[in-house]
């Protein structure tokens, strides 16, 4: 696995909101997103402890499922994270028999939490409108507001660009 993970995550998220989001709007619609790409997500009630997960077997269609019971603001974000699961397993390893399973609150953090994570915030927070926010003096409140997502993660997209900054206009359409 390249060293760059977040790297890949965000062009991956890229691709994906390149492919299946009209640039305009927001928030971004991650459950048809993720539908369209071959995820079905599902609300549910999960086990105690759990706010996600995603199941993918041989000749199956992928499903994804968030908490019921919380906001749909996590929900979301939750979507964002699994569909990174899917788009790291099937697409960049080819894998076709998989599942994770994400608590509520964060437990083992490896690389492909942090690459779902990423993806995550990329998706739901593209790069280019995301900055116009930040750098037009917006505050995180009324980015969340925005993009649909938690304080929490608006202050860590933030953060996650700040030190890993985007790249200048490369690769940008004219
Ligand atoms: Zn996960």
């Amino acid at each position: 696995m390249s060293k760059l993970i977040w790297r890949d995550a965000r062009e991956h998220a890229a691709d994906v909101l390149s492919n299946y989001w009209d640039g305009i709007t927001l928030p971004v619609p991650v459950a048809q997103i993720s539908e369209k790409i071959g995820v079905t997500p599902l609300k549910a009630f999960l086990p105690d402890g759990l706010s996600g997960m995603i199941i993918k077997r041989p000749n199956e269609a992928a499903r994804s499922y968030a908490e019921a019971s919380e906001s749909e603001t996590r929900r979301r974000f939750t979507f964002a994270h699994e569909l990174g699961h899917y788009v790291e397993r099937v697409d960049v390893s080819n894998d076709n028999d998989f599942s994770f399973v994400d608590g509520r609150f964060p437990g083992r953090y490896n690389l492909h939490e942090f690459y779902a994570d990423e993806f995550a915030g990329a998706l739901l927070m593209p790069e280019r409108q995301f900055m116009r926010m930040l750098e037009h003096g917006d505050s995180l409140i009324d980015i969340a507001a925005r993009f649909g997502v938690s304080l929490d993660a608006a202050r860590k997209r933030k953060e996650r660009l700040e030190k890993n900054p985007p790249d200048s206009q490369v690769g940008e359409h004219a």
